[in-house]
């Protein structure tokens, strides 16, 4: 890395579709080391597949990273000193940066259809060869008579990388010291006849111009990273340090996918998880504290943040730690914060006052927010169904009802000291009576405390819906 220099790291996503776990644990390394240094974290959009890229995308990938809280220095919405921030907005850029490469002589045009590159490669393949394509091989298309066609037909030729054939090794600060046989790349294209970009070029020259000092990302990018050394050394450019972090698998150890339920920052939010969680959920896919904490803040995050402690293997996503994690995190708002966190999910008209009763006798069960409406429906609705009326039960619930109407100040004490009353002399054991009773208020048989139920409930409420029990 560039001594002295300040740390500058980007989240370069293609806007193809949602954020997905390993692209959102890709930004959230770079942003945690960018500010565990002061350095810089920089958005990049890379735009240029354009009949997978969507704006529609980029928006939901930028409000995605927005509702994490991962802020970046610069990038396409807050601009920056080396914009544009978008590789659609960039293509003099890469023309020019080829146009030095052919000047150098490292660089070549190739008046081939995309179809006979195909059929070339093939052709290797079937004659037993590697499909590394060479600077005679692909020069044989440019004929006069093609280059006329093009001119007709208003193409320009595709501009290929002239791939020095020697030995690569990359010191990667996650996986160790990485090589690259020569020969275990043939030249490849940097500009496409439609004028487009590679991504291996697109991305060499934005972190070249960016000055990025890191590159962290997923090791599916490892491969690649030959050829991005090549274009640095060719352009004379200092090369990043890179750090390539493993796949995430899923719990059966296979690559994770939709198969194994939610997986893009979307739908944990959806589902409620919150941000804080997420994130922290994220960081312990492939890094790990120095003291085994598990549950971290963002500060914490940052604090304890070193690329040193990427770890090699691949990470295990599992869905119930994120759970517990999120269970924590809710346990540690404030009632204030969780009213207004749960308002959204609750899926039905409530007041402050009433949600501010009824959270704090759920909160230690909450795992995700869409719970909301499962777990606070006995507070808005009577049972749909009621539990036996046997002759004991009506005799003490009667007794219950009667005693209940009597308490003036309506809170847990007195309401103890009137279940205290009625079970010296009820019919039922006090584990049925206690049963009995939740089923009757609730139609279920876990919640809640029954006592935190029936003080929330309110008086009129606990005696309507016993008095509905007893006329059952
Ligand atoms: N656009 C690439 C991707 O989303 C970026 C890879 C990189 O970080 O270089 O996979």
């Amino acid at each position: 890395m560039m001594e002295g220099s300040e740390v500058r790291v980007r989240f370069a996503p293609s806007p193809t579709g949602y954020l997905h776990v390993g692209g959102a644990r890709t930004a959230l390394f770079n942003y945690l080391f960018a500010r565990k240094t002061g350095g810089k974290f920089i958005l990049r959009i890379e735009d240029t597949d354009l009949e997978r890229s969507e704006k529609i995308f980029e928006e939901q990938l930028i409000s995605a990273l927005r509702w994490l809280g991962l802020d970046w220095d610069e990038g396409p919405d807050v601009g920056g000193p080396y914009g544009p921030y978008r590789q659609s907005e960039r293509q003099e850029l890469y023309h020019s940066y080829a146009q030095k490469l052919i000047e150098k002589g490292m660089a070549y045009e190739v008046y081939a259809y995309p179809e006979e590159i195909e059929e070339l490669r093939e052709k290797l393949l079937a004659e037993g060869k590697a499909p590394h394509y060479t600077r005679e091989m692909l020069e044989t298309y440019n004929t006069p008579e093609r280059k006329k066609e093009y001119e007709a037909k208003g193409l320009r030729p595709a501009i290929y990388f002239s791939m020095p054939r020697k030995d690569y090794v990359i010191d990667d600060v996650v996986k160790g010291e990485v090589v690259f046989k020569e020969g275990s790349v043939g030249d490849f294209a940097l500009l496409r006849s439609n004028g487009m970009p590679t991504y291996n070029y697109a991305c060499v020259i934005d972190d070249g111009l960016m000055k990025i000092t890191h590159v962290l990302r997923g090791d599916d990018h490892l491969s690649n990273t030959v050829k991005q050394v090549a274009l640095y050394e060719a352009f004379g450019w200092p090369v990043p340090v890179f750090g390539h972090v493993s796949m995430i698998l899923g719990p059966d150890g296979s690559k994770l996918s939709k198969r194994h339920g939610a997986t893009s920052v979307e739908e944990f939010k959806a589902r409620g998880y919150l941000p804080e969680s997420v994130i922290n959920f994220l960081a312990l896919l492939g890094w790990s504290h120095p003291e085994g904490k598990e549950i971290l803040t963002k500060d914490e995050l940052i604090q304890s943040f070193s690329i040193e402690r990427l770890v090699k293997n691949p990470a295990i996503f599992n869905p119930d730690k994120l759970r517990w994690m999120n269970s924590e995190h809710i346990r540690k708002k404030d009632l204030k914060e969780l009213v207004s966190l749960a308002k959204p999910f609750i899926g039905r008209d409530v007041s402050e006052n009433y949600l501010e009763k009824i959270l704090p006798a759920i909160k230690d069960r909450i795992e995700e927010l869409s719970q909301l409406p499962e777990l606070t429906s006995l507070f808005f609705e009577r049972p749909s169904e009621l539990p036996e009326k046997t002759p004991e039960a009506v005799e003490t619930y009667e007794a219950l009802l009667n005693a209940l109407e009597t308490v003036e100040e309506w809170n847990k004490e007195n309401i103890y000291a009137v279940f205290k009353t009625v079970m010296k002399s009820a019919k039922l054991k006090g584990k049925d009576f206690y049963m009995t009773l939740r089923l009757v208020l609730t139609g279920r048989h876990e919640g809640p405390e029954l006592i935190d139920i029936l003080e929330i409930l309110g008086k009129e409420e606990v005696l309507a819906r016993i008095d509905n029990f007893l006329k059952s």
